[in-house]
């Protein structure tokens, strides 16, 4: 995956955040205060408007600077995850311009560590991880075994897609969800739908 292809992942995961607001918005109202998808859309608006003046920083500048812009626009519990997410994966792809499938497990698997140090979640919480923990553990499973990253993160996001149907049965341990305690079953997590948003944008941009 080179520079070029990064920006189209996130040209198209913030796309993607903007046609999806009312939808993320309308799964947070089921479990949490309605407003993951008005949260995402305004860290992803201002990135879009920033995404042109990254064209000459090599991936790590790139993802870090995505880190900083959503950390600083987004309110709520996604805004802290997902810029430690962009912010450790960019540590993980410090001056690349180029990631290979291995370069990209440990950007994955960076990004993945933050969210559960900085959420302190655990798989099966009912967060975005539920969807991100299984997808990274199929890609690394497929470039274990030699797949190509395209193929990889195929299968990664096959998996993602039912994971993600997959939280409607759990009952939320963490954030607003979890107040509502054994009402939050039966609903879809907001966050893991934007997650899987984020690594099917990843996926199509290769
Ligand atoms: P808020 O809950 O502050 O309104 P959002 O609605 O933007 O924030 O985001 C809610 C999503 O954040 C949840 O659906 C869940 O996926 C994720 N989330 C909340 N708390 C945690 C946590 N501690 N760890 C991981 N993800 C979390
Ligand atoms: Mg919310
Ligand atoms: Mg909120």
């Amino acid at each position: 995956m080179n520079t070029e292809q990064v920006l189209r992942w996130l040209q198209r995961f913030a796309t993607k955040i903007e046609q999806n607001k009312e939808y993320l918005t309308e799964l947070d109202a089921a479990i949490g205060d309605a407003d993951h998808g008005i949260n995402m859309e305004r860290g992803f608006k201002k990135l879009l408007v920033q995404l042109p003046t990254y064209s000459s920083k090599d991936i790590g500048s790139i993802l870090k600077a995505v880190s900083m812009t959503l950390i600083s626009s987004i309110g709520g519990a996604s805004g802290p995850l997902y810029g430690t997410f962009f912010l450790r994966a960019s540590a993980a792809v410090a001056d690349k311009d180029e990631l290979d499938e291995r370069d990209m497990l440990d950007l994955l698997k960076a990004g993945l560590d933050g969210v559960m140090e900085r959420g302190k979640t655990q798989l099966g919480d009912k967060t975005m991880l539920d969807v991100l923990y299984p997808a990274v553990t199929v890609y690394e499973k497929a470039v274990g075994e030699g797949k190509l990253m395209r193929v990889a993160m195929q299968q990664a996001i096959d998996r993602a897609e039912q994971a993600l149907q997959e939280t409607s049965m759990l009952q939320a341990k963490k954030g607003r969800a979890s107040y509502l305690g054994e009402r939050s079953v039966g609903h879809q997590d907001p966050g893991a739908a934007s997650c899987f948003l984020m690594l099917k944008c990843l996926c199509d941009s290769l």
